[in-house]
């Protein structure tokens, strides 16, 4: 499998400071910020620095101290979200997972009860 990376993907013009972000955390590796369209009170989206463009690029490629910086991100943002109750953890992927923005993010979700994890039907 090849990943075709585009450098003009709005996360990418986000991470070199062309767009504002409102951020929630970041580290070397990862940035955490609140999403443009929020779906649920917490809704916050982790990108990876590094020009992967999903989940799987991200999982098989980048080193272990970028995926160890987004990991801590995770957590990061979890903790400064408050999400005790709990959450979900969604990374949308290429054709069949909706993906709108090429650049790897997980996006969470939280502050409410969120419901069944895939429309019904
Ligand atoms: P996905 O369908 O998983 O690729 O989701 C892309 C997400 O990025 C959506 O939830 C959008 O609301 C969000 N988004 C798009 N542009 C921005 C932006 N400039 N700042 C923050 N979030 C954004």
């Amino acid at each position: 499998m090849t990943f075709d990376y585009d450098p003009q993907n709005i996360f990418a013009r986000i991470l070199r400071g062309e767009i504002p972000n409102k951020t929630v955390y970041e580290n070397d590796h990862a940035l955490a910020f609140h999403d443009i369209a929020p779906q649920a009170p917490v809704h916050v989206l982790i990108i990876p620095k590094g020009a992967y463009v999903s989940f799987d690029h991200f999982a098989r490629d980048a080193s272990a101290e970028e995926q160890a910086g987004f990991m801590l991100a995770v957590a990061e943002v979890c903790r400064i979200a408050g999400v005790e109750d709990g959450f979900r953890a969604i990374a949308n992927t290429r054709k069949h997972g909706v993906q709108d923005v090429p650049h790897f993010h997980l996006h969470i979700l939280g502050g409410r009860v969120l419901g069944p994890m895939l429309p019904r039907g």
